[in-house]
């Protein structure tokens, strides 16, 4: 007996994304019987379910993921309670499933040109041209725009002393206190720990390692001020889609072989994010970490930052969000990829806000239609395209585009005659034998 309660098209769609999320490759049909299972008191049309599934974005992703089975995809979770709305009220966060995870869709037209929203990074990792000018105090070390060496309102580290230096200088007194969130943990003279940490960072030019110690700081910093504050911050922190090292490296030998990975560098890093903040090995600095964190973080959260694994999975997690230019932005990271894209990003406030992003339309966007931006390069050829998409643990690309020329090569292949295909039979037998001799299939 089918119920009688005729539930409303967000709830509907709500339900759908559930049941979606928890089966990915389930046929409307099905779905549908399973929405009837699992809400007996609804009254719900198979079409209704269809038509639904189909405006909420939720059918069954095209075949052709032949290397899901084997690719690890990122996990990402939906923020709950994400206030959008401060950002702008013309996109909602969509649930697309366990495969492809949360992404963003338009709620209304969006026009071609139109600044969709701007925010400002939950965490600032700059490019290390940037990092440099901080360091050298040319650039403010907190919001990381170029100081007017000019300007009076520039102010320095106040812990920075002729005995201990630090060389933060800040654009005005509000960034200074604004770098109280994160800045007393990575400076030299307050937390000195913190030092052979960010110089190894720099060294490797490991943007994830620099970007993890930024959020490190953060939520320990954040635990100091109060239990919402740290509620708050981990929550965020905690959703950013992630991908364990071990995966991604596992991923990247057999998806482009030969390429290095690095062990003893995963434990340094390990060791020295443990050093800077939580044990530092020297007496001296031991005393002055302990002056900054007063309060212990509680017990899951401390495993989840500081334990070995966990560390290989928040290295991923920084690679796998980072905007381009470094900085970690909570928005932003909900937008999955394209090779056609219909959003871009940039960094439109060079003189007062250089961290800030701009998101911009690139073309009409309509409702329900997904933003996108392109995580590879787009003017490069579509083998090329996927195998970077590979090396990030993202499945086979089969965005409107990859399909047109997937189609196209495919196409092309065929017009070859029976005498090319046998050559080219023979030149990729010979590249896997070379390949297995010389041990890196
Ligand atoms: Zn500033
Ligand atoms: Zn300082
Ligand atoms: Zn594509």
């Amino acid at each position: 007996m089918p119920g009688t309660t005729v539930p409303t098209e967000d709830e509907l769609k709500e339900a759908l994304s559930t049941l979606r999320a928890e089966n990915p490759t389930l046929g409307i049909p099905k779905l549908h019987a399973l929405l009837s299972s699992t809400h007996p008191d609804w009254s719900v049309s198979e079409k209704r379910t269809r038509k639904v599934v189909q405006s909420a974005g939720l059918t069954v992703a095209p075949p052709g993921g032949s290397s899901a089975s084997r690719t690890a995809y990122p996990k990402s979770s939906v923020i709950k309670d994400l206030d959008i709305a401060k950002w702008t009220t013309k996109v909602e966060v969509r649930n697309f499933g366990k495969e492809k995870g949360k992404g963003l869709v338009a709620k209304e037209e969006i026009g071609e040109g139109d600044v969709i929203w701007k925010e400002d990074p939950w965490v600032i990792g700059p490019e290390w041209e940037i990092y440099d000018l901080q360091r050298n105090g040319r650039a403010c070390a907190f919001c990381t725009t170029p100081l007017n060496i000019d300007s009076r309102l520039i102010v320095n580290c106040p812990d920075s002393t002729s005995a201990s230096f630090c060389p933060g200088r800040f654009c005005s007194r509000l960034c200074l206190q604004r770098s109280a969130v994160v800045h007393p943990l990575l400076c030299p003279s307050k937390n000195p720990a913190s030092a052979p940490l960010l110089a190894f960072a720099r060294s490797y030019q490991w943007m994830a390692l620099q970007a993890l110690a930024h959020c490190t700081a953060k939520i320990l910093l954040a635990n100091q001020q109060d239990e919402k504050v740290l509620e708050n911050d981990w929550k965020l922190f905690s959703s950013f889609a992630e991908l364990g090292m071990e995966d991604r490296m596992r991923d990247l030998r057999e998806t482009s072989a030969g390429e290095e990975f690095d062990k003893a560098a995963w434990k340094k890093a390990h060791q020295l994010i443990v050093h800077a903040f939580k044990e530092p090995p020297l007496e001296a600095n031991k005393k002055k970490l302990a002056k900054i964190l007063k309060k212990p973080l509680p017990d899951d959260i401390d495993t989840k930052l500081f334990d070995y694994d966990a560390t290989l999975h928040n290295l991923g997690r920084m690679s796998l969000n980072l905007e381009s230019h470094g900085g970690l932005y909570t928005l932003h990271s909900h937008l999955n990829h394209s090779c056609a894209p219909n959003v871009s990003v940039r960094h439109l406030d060079q003189r007062s806000a250089l961290a800030r992003i701009t998101v911009i339309a690139r073309q009409t966007i309509l409702p329900g239609q997904e933003l996108t931006i392109s995580y590879v390069n787009p003017e490069l050829p579509l083998p090329a395209r996927r195998r970077r998409l590979g090396d990030w643990g993202f499945g086979k690309c089969t965005c409107e585009r990859c399909l047109k020329e997937e189609k196209e090569l495919q196409e092309k292949e065929g017009e070859m005659t029976e005498k090319e295909r046998e050559e080219k039979r023979q030149e990729d037998e010979l590249a896997k034998e070379l390949k297995e001799g010389l041990g890196v299939v």
